[in-house]
């Protein structure tokens, strides 16, 4: 048992509690990873929130990360001590009918099928003041060390640096992916994106690299508008500065609407403002925010009936296992900067100071 530090959410609405903890050793299949560097996406505050579909808490969230294997169970062969590795939010088992389509990134071990708060074989590798703490996403990455199925875990290249390939894990995956792979962006093209945070910005990135010729920034946070423009954004435009919908603005702008238009806020109305966004009869929308629990949205049916095609993306659309070592080798070739997501780096101690940097838009 390796007692380490890890911020614990032990209610909804909470600050995350910086605790020390006991992370008992990996069983059959599964890896123990001291985790060197996490990200905060917005997901993690969703959890927060209370806004997360079946998490239970006390949880340790975080699931951005990137580590070294400290050890492994019994019948691991895909990775030894001393590795480094991404541990997978989305797992990739390679033997469920959704992992065997080559079309799917989606495995039916994923959280969206069976929750993760705990390991496969349904108990906690995680203690804190005598009581059982839950995983999250299997791969809590807010704690020193972390206990992951060995299918929910990618080998990197030893040279990556883990501070910055961590965000490969979710964010920039998640929206370069959003471009490449579930909306295909073509050459020449013209795309929206709503919400610029880590994963929106890489979405403008991955419009970028599939050579999109105009690239609409939307955002309610005019600050956000110079990095957007950095990396590929060639308007940026804030709802609050027009009478009208945005998406008649949008509309305006392009003749018949934008060919790609993305989510990346996770609200009912940006969502449908972005499907309205999009060329009647070949656009394509796709919803990559998360919305909260339970929200339902309404909307003309004439909008599909059309022709446009209306589409989610998860984690970008790779398959993790396969995909996620080839993103960290690009990156290692500067096929794409993704260090510029990066905007703050603090201690584990400091974690509450990056969710509220996170809320301040900053
Ligand atoms: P973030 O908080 O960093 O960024 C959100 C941005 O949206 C901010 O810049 C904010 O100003 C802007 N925004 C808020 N309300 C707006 C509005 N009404 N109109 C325009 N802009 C508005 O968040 P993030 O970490 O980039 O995550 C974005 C979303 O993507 C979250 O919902 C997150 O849960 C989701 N996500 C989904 C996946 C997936 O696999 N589909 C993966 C990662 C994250
Ligand atoms: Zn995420
Ligand atoms: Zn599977």
């Amino acid at each position: 048992v390796i007692r380490c530090r890890a911020a614990v959410a032990w209610a909804v609405g909470k600050p995350l509690s910086v605790e020390e903890v006991e992370v008992a050793p990996p069983k059959a299949g599964e890896v123990r990873v001291k985790i060197v560097a996490t990200g905060i996406c917005h997901t993690d505050e969703h959890i927060l929130e209370g806004s997360f579909p079946n998490v239970d808490f006390p949880v340790i969230p975080g699931h951005e990360g990137a580590g070294i294997v400290e050890s492994v169970g019994e019948g691991v062969t895909s990775v030894k001590p001393g590795d480094k590795v991404i541990p997978l939010c989305l797992p990739q088992c390679g033997e469920c009918s959704f992992c065997l389509n080559p079309e799917s990134n989606y495995c039916l071990k994923c959280h969206v099928s069976e929750p993760q708060t705990v390991l496969p074989d349904k108990t906690s590798r995680f203690t804190c003041k005598g009581k059982q703490i839950h995983h999250f996403l299997w791969v809590s990455t807010f704690a020193e060390y972390t206990v992951i199925p060995e299918y929910a875990v990618a080998k990197i290249d030893a040279a990556a640096p883990l501070d910055k390939v961590c965000l490969l894990a979710c964010g920039f995956s998640t929206g370069y992916g959003a471009a490449i792979n579930t909306a295909k962006v073509k050459p020449g093209s013209t795309c929206a994106v709503f919400g610029l945070g880590g994963v929106g910005l890489s979405v403008i990135m991955g419009c970028k690299a599939a050579g999109a010729s105009r690239i609409i920034a939307v955002d309610i946070n005019s600050d956000k508008f110079a990095k957007a423009k950095e990396l590929g954004a060639t308007h940026c435009i804030s709802p609050h500065d027009f009478k009208k919908p945005i998406q008649e603005v949008l509309t305006e702008m392009t003749g018949h609407g934008v060919d790609y238009s993305f989510e990346v806020i996770g609200l009912a109305d940006t969502m449908t403002a972005a499907l309205a966004s999009c060329n009647m009869n070949t656009g394509v929308c796709v919803m990559v925010g998360v919305p909260a629990s339970g929200s339902v949205i309404s909307f003309d049916p004439m909008l599909v009936l059309s022709g446009r095609t209306w589409k989610g993306t998860l984690l970008g659309g790779w398959k993790m296992r396969d995909c996620i070592p080839k993103l960290v080798a690009s990156y290692l070739e500067k096929k794409f900067n993704s260090d510029v997501l990066i905007t703050h780096t603090l201690p584990i101690a400091k974690v509450n100071e990056g969710f509220e940097l996170l809320r301040a838009g900053k």
